[in-house]
C-alpha cells in the first residue's frame, strides 16, 4: 500500500492522503463485497429504498463541508460544487423512488397452460471506474442505481480527486446497508484494471474518457458493461434562433466546469448569414465570466483540475493557430494566481474540420466557431466526429429542430438550450456508431442496465393448488 497525495489545482497545496490499493487490498474487497452481494440480494427492495434516503439525509447534512471540499480537490467554484453535492443527494433520492417502481411484465403463453412472469435480479459485483470531473455527481450516479438494483458496489474514483466518492460511499455504509456491499478502492488505472479483469467482478460501470473505455471493454470480456466515456458536442445555431439565448448558452456550455465537462460546448457551429451578428454577443457575454478563486461566490471560472488538461488546450491552440484560426479573447493560461492551471475563456473563429479543436475533445473553457451555409452541411459538421453523446440547436422552427434530432448522431439533443443541459432523470449516454459508450445512464434506466430480467415460465396446469 502506497500513499497517494490529493493536492488542489487552486492553491497547489496538499488538500488529502488516501491509501492506494495493492493487490491484497483488491482481493480483499471483492471478497467482501461478494458476501455484500449475496445480503444485497435478499434486501427487499423497499428496504434498499429506505437506505437509499438515509444516505441522501447524511448527503444534505453534511453538504456546506462536501462542497468545500469537492470545491478543493476538484477546483471548480463553490456555487457549481454546492450543485453537485445537492444533486447526488437528489440522485440517491430518485434511486430510492425507481427501486421500489421496478414493474417487470407478465405475458401470456402461446400455450395457454403456461404463464410467463419477468422479474428484476441483480447482475452481482461492480467495479464502478469514475472520472475526475465531477467527483461526487458520477460516482453517485452508478453507486445508487447498482444498490437499488441489489449490487454491490466498488468505488474506484479519480486518483486526482478521490476524496468526494469517498464520503459518498461513507456515507452508504453509515445508512446500513451490509457488511461489503459498498465499498471504495483508491489508486490509478492499475487499480481499475485489476478490478476489471478479477474473474469474482460480475459487471463494471464506468465514465471516463474513450480510450480507457476501449481497454476496459477489452479487459471485461463478457462481463456486462455500462460505458459512458467522452463527448465533443456541438452547438448548432441557425439563422432563425434567439442569437441572445444561444450565445448565453455557448457561452455556458464552454465555461461551466471550465469546460471540463463530457457535455461542454466542444463546437459551435453557426449558419453564415448570422455570424456576424452572433460574434459580439458572445464577446459580450465572454466577458462576464470571472476567473478566479473557486472559493470565492463571484467565481465563475476556477482553475483547470490538472496540467494534462493545460497542455491539451495549449496543443489544440497553437495547432488552430496555426491553420489559419483567429483566437478572439483569452488564449493562455493566466498569470497572477497560485498556480499555472488558471485558464481564462477563449473563442477561436475560422475553426475548420482538420483542426484539433474540431476533431478531439478539448476539455477547458474554449468556444471554437465553425461555419455553416444550411441544415445539410450543419449536419454534417456535427457528425464529423467519431464521439456523439449531446448536442443542442438552436432554431425557432419546430420542424427544423426534428430534422435536427432525427439526424445528428448523438445519445441526446437539446433544443434551444446548452450542451451542458442536465437533469438526474432523462436517459443520457452515447449513440450508436460513436466512440462515445453504451448503456444509458438517468433515473431508471441505470437500474435496468444494472439488473438482468428473470424470466420464469410457469404450466398453472402441472402446478399444485
Ligand atoms: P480517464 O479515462 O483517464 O480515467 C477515468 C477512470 O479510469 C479513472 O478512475 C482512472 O484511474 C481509471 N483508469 C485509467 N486507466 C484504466 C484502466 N486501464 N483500467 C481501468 N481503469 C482505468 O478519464 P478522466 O480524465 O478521469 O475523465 C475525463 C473523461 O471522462 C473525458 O473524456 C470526459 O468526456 C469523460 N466523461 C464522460 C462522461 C459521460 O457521462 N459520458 C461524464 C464525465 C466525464
Amino acid at each position: 500500500m502506497h500513499e497517494l497525495e490529493v493536492t488542489s489545482p487552486a492553491t497547489g497545496e496538499k488538500v488529502g492522503v488516501v491509501s492506494a490499493a495493492d493487490a491484497d487490498d483488491v482481493r480483499a474487497a471483492i471478497g467482501a463485497a461478494r458476501h455484500g452481494a449475496e445480503a444485497m440480494e435478499e434486501m427487499a427492495p423497499f428496504e434498499r429504498a429506505e437506505r437509499l434516503h438515509v444516505v441522501a439525509d447524511l448527503i444534505e447534512e453534511q453538504a456546506e463541508e462536501l462542497a468545500r471540499q469537492l470545491t478543493m480537490e476538484s477546483g471548480k467554484p463553490i456555487g457549481e460544487a454546492t450543485d453537485e453535492v445537492a444533486e447526488s443527494a437528489d440522485i440517491f433520492r430518485w434511486a430510492a423512488e425507481e427501486a421500489k417502481r421496478l414493474e417487470t411484465p407478465a405475458l401470456p403463453g402461446a400455450d395457454p397452460n403456461k404463464v410467463v412472469l419477468t422479474f428484476r435480479k441483480p447482475n452481482g459485483v461492480y467495479a464502478l471506474i469514475t472520472p475526475w470531473n465531477f467527483p461526487m455527481n458520477i460516482p453517485a450516479e452508478l453507486v445508487a442505481p447498482a444498490l437499488a438494483g441489489g449490487n454491490a458496489a466498488i468505488l474506484k474514483p479519480s486518483e486526482l480527486t478521490p476524496l468526494s466518492g469517498m464520503a459518498l460511499v461513507a456515507a452508504a455504509q453509515e445508512a446500513g446497508f451490509p457488511e461489503g456491499a459498498a465499498t471504495v478502492l483508491n489508486g490509478g488505472g492499475e487499480v481499475g484494471r485489476a478490478l476489471v479483469e478479477h474473474e469474482a467482478v460480475d459487471a463494471v460501470g464506468f465514465v471516463g474518457s474513450h480510450q480507457t473505455a476501449e481497454a476496459i471493454v477489452r479487459a471485461a470480456g463478457l462481463k456486462r458493461t455500462l460505458i459512458e466515456a467522452s463527448g465533443n458536442g456541438p452547438q448548432i445555431v441557425c439563422d432563425d434562433a434567439d442569437l441572445e439565448a444561444a450565445a448565453a448558452a455557448a457561452v455556458y456550455g464552454a465555461s461551466f466546469a471550465s469546460g471540463q465537462c463530457c457535455v461542454a460546448t466542444e463546437r459551435l457551429l453557426v449558419q453564415e448569414s448570422v455570424h456576424g451578428e452572433l460574434v459580439p454577443l458572445l464577446l459580450e457575454e465572454a466577458q462576464r465570466a470571472v476567473l478566479g478563486d473557486p472559493l470565492e461566490a463571484a467565481t465563475s471560472i476556477g482553475p483547470l483540475n490538472n496540467e494534462a488538461v493545460a497542455l491539451k488546450m495549449e496543443r489544440h491552440l497553437a495547432d488552430a493557430v496555426e491553420r489559419g484560426g483567429e483566437i478572439l479573447v483569452g488564449g493562455a493560461r493566466a498569470g497572477g494566481f497560485p498556480t499555472p492551471l488558471y485558464w481564462p475563456l477563449t473563442v477561436v473563429d475560422g475553426v475548420t474540420p482538420e483542426m484539433l479543436l474540431f476533431r478531439e475533445e478539448s476539455f477547458g473553457p474554449v468556444l471554437p466557431i465553425t461555419t455553416f451555409t444550411d441544415d445539410e452541411e450543419a449536419i454534417d459538421l456535427a457528425n464529423d466526429s467519431d464521439l456523439g453523446l449531446q448536442s443542442a440547436v438552436f432554431t425557432s422552427s419546430l420542424k427544423r429542430a426534428f430534422r435536427y434530432v432525427n439526424r445528428l448522431r448523438a445519445g441526446s439533443i437539446v433544443v434551444n438550450d446548452s450542451t451542458d443541459f442536465w437533469e438526474p432523470h432523462p436517459p443520457f449516454g452515447g449513440a450508436s456508431r460513436t466512440r462515445t459508450g453504451w448503456g444509458r445512464i438517468g433515473g431508471k434506466y441505470t437500474l435496468l442496465d444494472m439488473t438482468d430480467l428473470r424470466t420464469a415460465i410457469i404450466d398453472v396446469e402441472k402446478t399444485d393448488d
